[in-house]
């Protein structure tokens, strides 16, 4: 019986899901740091339903305002926890075989790997999407043991150029030898060689049974089994190793690299046997600014070229799926062809648009706005004549009536 309404639960849920519309574009707006107080801001208001209204500072008055409607506006105060709390029925459908992807886009600054990961050094209170993603999926598949397992497992490769490294490969690391051993959990050993993390996987080395969930974003990226939010944590402080080496300056590099991290999840049901398969993506994007041209040359140049085709790729695939256009350009860029398998058909899409408060970021707010803008309308535009509204109320109410049965499973 509670198998069942189990069942039931997460088809509905699935389902008020999809009503909601497969692409949602929520826009954040990151407060004033401490170095920058007193400055003049742009956020003219921000509405109960996803309206923003800026303000060009060169313009005061009505003249000068122009407003926006995204599925949902976070101001400066949103927590990390209200962010997730927006977030997590988009992630939980992934146990269930969905596709999910959530990016973050905006200029460098404005709070991108705020939102993906959280600050350096984030406690479980300011933990970002990525580690709030992981600890709700191992969460729920422990809720749901008795009847359903599931094996998740995490990628983590860098965009840099048009080219994908991987970030959690052993092979950064130019010496193999010797190790020093500073942390072992089930599947996998952390090492420390000469001035390098190294990170070796029990399965791949044979001492573990390997089963290797299809649908991979990055067919040779190396794929590491997560059991806890420990693993996790100690995966991403391997990849921010990796993605730091041969980097002159960190946050430099990072502003100008797409990074993604892919959660493959597999599920069987316990009782019928049948599986499921999902991925998630989270994307912190590389920096949107435009670079001054007349400035750039070189590997600068470079960069900002690469930067410009690949997130410009990305609203165009976006967009055409918002269309629902026959024709979606995947194939243009590098991360868009990373990202597919997320990017279209029953997958949800969710991009957060970041944005800076302060004046002086107007031309580069605005410009990530329309960015936004160009998909949010067309998507809007879609959920508001599908009577959303009402149909979803309905789910929702069985949805929380299948809550009552599955509560008293005991
Ligand atoms: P990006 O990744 O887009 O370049 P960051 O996430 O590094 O931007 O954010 C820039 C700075 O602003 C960092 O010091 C970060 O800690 C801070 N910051 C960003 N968003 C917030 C927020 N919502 N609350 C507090 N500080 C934030
Ligand atoms: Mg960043």
């Amino acid at each position: 019986k509670y198998h069942d309404a189990l069942l039931e639960n997460c088809k509905l849920f699935n389902e008020l899901q999809d009503l909601k519309g497969n692409i949602r574009v929520y826009c954040r707006i990151r407060p004033f740091l401490p170095t920058e107080m007193k400055k003049e801001t742009v956020i003219e208001n921000i509405g109960e339903n996803g309206e923003l209204v800026i303000i060009n500072p060169s313009k005061p008055g009505k003249d000068g305002q122009r407003s926006f409607k995204f599925n949902k506006v976070l101001g400066p105060t949103a927590t990390q926890e209200e962010i997730f709390s927006d977030t997590q029925p988009l992630i939980r459908t992934v146990l269930d075989g969905y596709n999910v992807c959530i990016f973050a886009y905006g200029q460098t600054g404005s709070g991108k790997t705020h939102t993906m990961a959280g600050p350096e050094g984030a406690t479980k209170e300011s933990w970002g999407v990525n580690y709030r993603a992981l600890d709700d999926l191992f969460q729920i598949s422990e809720d749901r043991n008795n009847y359903f397992q599931y094996e998740i497992a995490v990628q983590m490769v860098e965009i840099y150029n048009e080219q994908v490294r991987d970030l959690l490969s052993s092979d950064s690391s130019q010496k193999k030898y010797p190790f020093l051993i500073l942390h072992f959990t089930h599947e996998w050993i952390l090492c420390f060689s000469f001035q390098f993390f190294v990170f070796l996987n029990l399965r791949t080395l044979g001492i573990l049974s390997t089963s290797h969930p299809h649908g991979l974003a990055v067919p040779d990226a190396s794929i590491l089994p997560v059991r806890s939010t420990s693993d996790v944590i100690e995966m991403m402080r391997i990849g921010h190793t990796n993605r730091a080496v041969g980097a002159t300056a960190m946050n430099e590099r990072s502003s100008r690299s797409h990074s993604i991290v892919t959660v493959h999840v597999q599920g069987t049901d316990l009782k019928t046997g049948s599986a499921t398969r999902g991925n998630l993506h989270l994307v912190d994007l590389a920096g949107s600014e435009r670079v001054d041209r007349s400035e750039s040359t070189g590997d600068r140049l470079r960069e900002a070229q690469h930067i410009n085709k690949s997130l410009s790729a990305l609203g165009d695939v976006i967009f055409a799926l918002a269309q629902k256009s026959p024709h979606v350009p995947y194939r243009n860029s590098k991360l868009t062809q990373v990202l597919q398998s997320s990017l279209g058909g029953r997958a949800k899409t969710l991009m957060f648009v970041q944005i800076n408060p302060d004046a002086a970021s107007y031309s580069e707010t605005l410009s990530s706005l329309k960015f936004a803008e160009r998909v949010s309308a067309v998507e809007l535009g879609a959920a508001r004549s599908n009577k959303e509204s009402r149909d979803s109320r309905e789910l929702m109410e069985q949805v929380e009536s299948l809550k009552d049965v599955i509560a008293k499973k005991d």
